[in-house]
């Protein structure tokens, strides 16, 4: 798919009405200063001035974060009611100066972010837009470029190679002027379902009487026709999972219909109503290592979803039946290394013994080769990517993490974490390994019921990047 979308007039309107809700945000965020004021004013009473900077905390951050010093962490952002206020520091500034501080700070590391922008007046879009970003030794430079709708709408995907600024500019008889944009992580929603592109989300249903091989055709409406747009079959629980890639912002409608036929008219109803869930891979790193690797296991079979083990080669040398009952169970198996160090700093023959002996003694012992490598913590670079694809893998670096390894949290303590930071698509770093992971075996059994409970759908890795050849996604009574 092309990086480079233009807007159509759906989605122009769709820009506006966020563009809308900002300013609507950003007008809240002023009658709240002004309270605030107003009651330092009459009261000037020490304890009111902790209480409320305590209360309006973020606001205040995100303000100073355009302004002058970088506030707001990206964590708040992406816990959801950063967003808005996100959105305030760059339109209240103009520019687009968005500090991209993270928390953890892979977490931008290869990944796409999604930029948009409106160049007003429209013509100023004749020519296109450079997205621009800059590096640690304060250079900007170009990360692409775009060329606007004739109404002067953006849209592009960009992969920041730090974490930093990014700033759209377009040139006007010869000088250049700052476009305000709004950057997201890719393959987020929001809660009208608007979808950004990039990962897939999730389809799911089921057709009643239970049977298998049941074939059911997802259609998209378009203007007022239903078209044919994916077709599934059911597993034996009379479930069936379909995910997709969004190839653009905007809300879509879509429906699940069973084809009548002559067997089976009485028995099923068409256009059953469809479920949209998002996905999120939860993975556990370090093992296999009972009794938690089995511990985990087990919760994902009673609960009827799969996740997935980034494996150690040298625990699979020891647990080679826990990695077998991993990949029969339905989830996937990654390679973490043989003895967890430091890839970036190993020698070409190091680094590729490694990755090498631990995709061998997985694939011995469960009779599938891992396509799926993680660095142990997190570190790479392009060296080591290479050698994993060489080795037919790909890299996953998590999106959030837990902790569990940390100063002991509680299962409480895990879940809650998660569940804070978790968002569509997301990839969730935890450790059935390396140490006593009672807590994140017991924490996994609340997590799962609190994401159901918020439309999470906890799938494989493959499932959640688009392209991979995955299994097929049959989560059979996965609610
Ligand atoms: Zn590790």
């Amino acid at each position: 798919m092309d990086d480079t979308h233009r807007l159509d007039d759906i989605e122009v309107e769709e820009y506006v009405r966020i563009r809308r809700e900002h300013r609507e945000a950003l007008r809240g965020g002023r009658r709240r200063r002004r309270r605030v004021l107003l009651l330092f004013m009459i009261g000037a009473i020490p304890i009111y001035a902790l209480v409320l900077r305590g209360a309006l905390g973020l606001t205040m951050g995100a303000r100073s974060s355009a302004a002058r010093t970088p506030a707001l962490t990206w964590s708040a952002v992406r816990n959801g009611v950063g967003d808005a206020f996100a959105a305030l520091a760059f339109w209240k500034n103009g520019p687009v100066k968005i500090r991209m501080k993270v928390l953890q700070p892979v977490v931008f590391y290869g990944r796409k972010v999604a930029v948009m922008g409106l160049v007003t007046p429209a013509n100023l879009g004749e020519s296109s837009v450079r997205i621009e970003a800059r590096s640690h030794a304060g250079r900007w430079h170009a990360l692409g470029a775009v060329r606007p709708s004739a109404r002067g709408a953006f849209e592009t995907m960009v992969a920041p190679r730090e974490n930093g600024f990014l700033r759209a500019r377009v040139a006007d008889r010869g000088v250049s002027k700052d476009i305000p944009i709004i950057v997201r992580p890719v393959a987020t929603m929001n809660a009208s379902g608007t979808a950004f592109w990039h990962r897939p989300f999730a389809v799911k249903g089921s057709v009643l009487p239970t049977s298998a091989g049941t074939r059911v055709v997802i259609q998209i409406k378009r203007g007022s026709a239903w078209r044919a747009f994916r077709t599934a079959r059911t597993d034996q629980a009379g479930s069936y999972v379909v995910a997709w890639r969004p190839s653009s912002v905007g809300e879509r409608t879509y429906r699940a219909l069973v084809p009548q036929t002559a067997a089976r008219a009485a028995a099923v109803s068409p256009g059953k109503k469809i479920a949209a869930w998002y996905m999120v891979a939860l993975t556990f790193d370090d093992g296999p290592w009972p009794p938690y690797t089995d511990e985990i296991l087990d919760t994902l079979r009673l609960r009827r979803v799969h996740a997935t083990f980034f494996v150690l080669g040298q625990m699979v040398q020891q647990n080679p039946s826990l990695v077998k009952r991993a990949v029969r169970e339905g989830n996937v198996v990654g390679n973490h290394s043989y003895s967890h160090p430091a890839l970036t700093r190993l020698s070409d023959d190091r680094l590729r013994e490694e990755l090498r002996s631990t995709s061998n003694l997985v694939a011995k012992a469960s009779g599938r080769r891992p396509r799926w490598m993680r660095p142990p913590g997190g570190a790479t670079n392009e060296r080591v990517n290479s050698m994993a694809k060489e080795l037919g893998m790909k890299v996953d670096i998590w999106d959030i993490t837990a902790v569990d390894w940390e100063g002991g949290p509680s299962y409480r303590t895990i879940t809650r974490r998660v569940m804070e930071q978790v968002r569509p698509s997301d990839t969730v770093l935890m450790h059935d390994g390396g140490g006593d992971r009672s807590q994140t075996a017991k924490a996994i059994n609340f997590m799962i019921e609190q994401l159901k409970a918020r439309d999470y759908l906890p799938v494989t890795i493959d499932q959640i990047y688009p392209g991979s050849s995955a299994p097929k996604p049959l989560l059979p009574g996965a609610r």
